[in-house]
């Protein structure tokens, strides 16, 4: 007899560098199929419902022809990691009025005023001086933004993101800030193909949600958690993603080292020889 024994879920870190390019809406059709698959799978494995897990591609390096076959092949919000880029894309993009966008890397202060005019969402909130920067720039265009507080589960000194023990008090800080719509925490893992490590970042997240919901000021909801990437989604659904940001297994290999979005990250490297 043949005992059907469940593998663990492994990382596809080995996959870095090397993701096939999309050319074509077709390319990106199939791609997004094949990660639509995979978090339905991976939501079966844990009983949940995949209505509850939704897919930000991530389009940042890639040229506005791609984005654009991204946006013909369905995608309609992307994530950007950087804000300038981003708002270059947006600037180009008009035409496209239904796409809406993501930021979901370290912002700067002076950076804050790009981010109210086009940005829809920014994952990755970690001081109140950009809280402040943001709020101002917003209240000046009128607008609000979905907001998630980044988290640094890996402990790399490298990550940003606010330690855990910080996140609390910082939560307290923020319905001040009425142009701020606090949706959850964000986080990136270790990048590692140790996947035991790997799925720890993402426990921490969600039982440091746990513990903060309970005493979260009025208005702000930790309903989600971002986390996963195209290395390790699957791994984020298993532990409760309710948001997965895939850029290379959609979109194809990015030519620049990840130390590019990523100051001080080196272990990516390792995956890439
Ligand atoms: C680039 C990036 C991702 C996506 O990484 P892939 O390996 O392309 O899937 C996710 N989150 C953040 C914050 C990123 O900068």
């Amino acid at each position: 007899m043949i005992i059907d024994i469940p593998l663990e879920t492994a990382t596809r870190h080995e996959q870095h560098g090397r993701w096939p390019q999309a050319a074509s809406v077709e390319d990106f059709r199939h791609n997004l199929a094949t990660v639509q698959a995979r978090i339905a799978a991976a939501c079966q494995r844990v009983g949940r419902d995949p209505a509850g897990v939704r897919l930000l591609p991530v389009s940042k390096t890639k040229p506005e022809a791609s984005l654009r076959l991204a946006h013909a092949a369905g995608c309609r919000m992307l994530g950007e990691n950087k804000p300038q880029e981003a708002y270059r894309k947006w600037q180009a993009m008009q035409d496209l009025d239904d796409l809406r966008w993501s930021v979901i890397g370290h912002l700067q202060t002076n950076k804050a005023k790009l981010v109210a005019r086009f940005a829809t969402e920014f994952q990755a909130l970690d001081s109140l001086r950009v809280a402040e920067a943001l709020e101002r720039r917003l209240q000046m265009e009128g607008r609000g933004l979905d907001v998630f507080v980044q988290v640094n589960t890996s402990g790399e000194a490298s990550k940003y993101g606010l330690a855990p023990d910080e996140v609390a008090a910082f939560l307290q800080a923020l319905p001040a800030f009425s142009a701020l719509r606090v949706r959850g925490l964000m986080t990136l893992a270790l990048f590692s193909a140790e996947t035991e490590r790997v799925r720890q970042c993402f426990v921490l997240l969600r039982t440091l949600r746990e513990r903060l919901r309970q005493d979260a000021p009025a208005g702000i909801s930790l309903d989600e958690l971002s986390m996963g990437m195209s290395g390790d989604y699957e791994i984020a659904i298993e532990e409760g993603a309710t948001v997965v940001r895939v850029g290379q297994a959609i979109f194809g290999a990015r030519p620049m080292p990840d130390s590019y979005y990523w100051p001080g990250e080196s272990s990516a490297q390792a995956f890439e020889a």
